[in-house]
């Protein structure tokens, strides 16, 4: 045990650890830690949010600061926003992808849905929701069809994808007919389902994401920056669109 702590100890640029007060858009009143110079790596000492879910949730509290009355459906079942969810939406769906599992059905208590091809019928939810999925997701458009078929007519969807500011998005991989097609090399990112960099990430969005939502029916969409909660500069660009 001591000499775990003595390597992560070692292992820690003591000039990049920092720790602050402040208000936690999830939690409260609470501290917040950098253990690194990016945004996985900031945290509220409370909930554990990361930077980018403490961001995300400043927008969602600022459009929508009552969730009592919404069906809320977010495409993950665990972390500290489906504990902020659990706590604040009056009705919550929660699902994610497996693939040895047939969507609509369960794996223990969780829920399976591919958001291509969504099991649920039109217009049953008021607020969709998620973080770093859509970079995952093979066919994008289909996905973003199916939200807005779920959604109900003035219904929202707000999501973040990893941004680094560029115009264009840049197709990394795709599938035909079920094999995927690196047109890059290959990225991975983590997920908290299967772990650190397992899952293939198919492109790099730019800004022109907001076409891809007009294309699949939105009637209006915006990017939202989110606030820089702990002030360390982590703020986030929030997807945000309207049925
Ligand atoms: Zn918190």
């Amino acid at each position: 045990m001591l000499r775990e702590i003595r390597t992560a100890a070692e292992l820690l640029n003591w000039r990049k650890v920092g720790m602050r007060v402040g208000a936690c858009p999830l939690c409260g009143r609470t501290g917040f830690i950098k253990l690194d110079d990016y945004e996985m790596a900031v945290r509220c000492l409370k909930c554990r949010a990361s930077a980018a879910t403490l961001s995300f949730v400043s927008v969602l509290n600022a459009l929508l600061p009552d969730l009592s009355r919404r069906h809320v459906y977010e495409l993950s079942s665990r972390g500290p926003l489906v504990g902020y969810l659990r706590r604040h939406a009056g009705k919550l769906t929660l699902s994610e992808y497996f693939d040895d599992v047939p969507p609509g059905q369960y794996k223990g208590e969780v829920q399976c849905q591919d958001v291509q091809q969504l099991t649920y019928p039109d217009d049953c939810f008021d607020v969709c929701t998620s973080t770093e999925v859509f970079e995952h997701v093979p066919h994008d458009l289909e996905g973003f069809r199916e939200m807005h078929r779920v959604l109900k007519p003035g219904g929202l969807l707000l999501f973040t994808v990893p941004m680094a500011g560029a115009e264009k998005t840049v197709e990394r991989a795709r599938l035909v007919e079920g094999r995927v097609e690196h047109l890059l090399p290959p990225e991975y990112h983590g997920d908290r389902i299967r772990g650190s960099a397992a899952v293939l990430c198919f492109r790099n969005y730019g800004t022109d994401i907001l076409d891809r939502l007009v294309a699949a029916g939105f009637s209006r969409r915006r990017l939202v920056r989110g606030e820089d909660v702990t002030g360390w500069g982590f703020d986030r660009q929030v997807v945000v669109a309207r049925k």
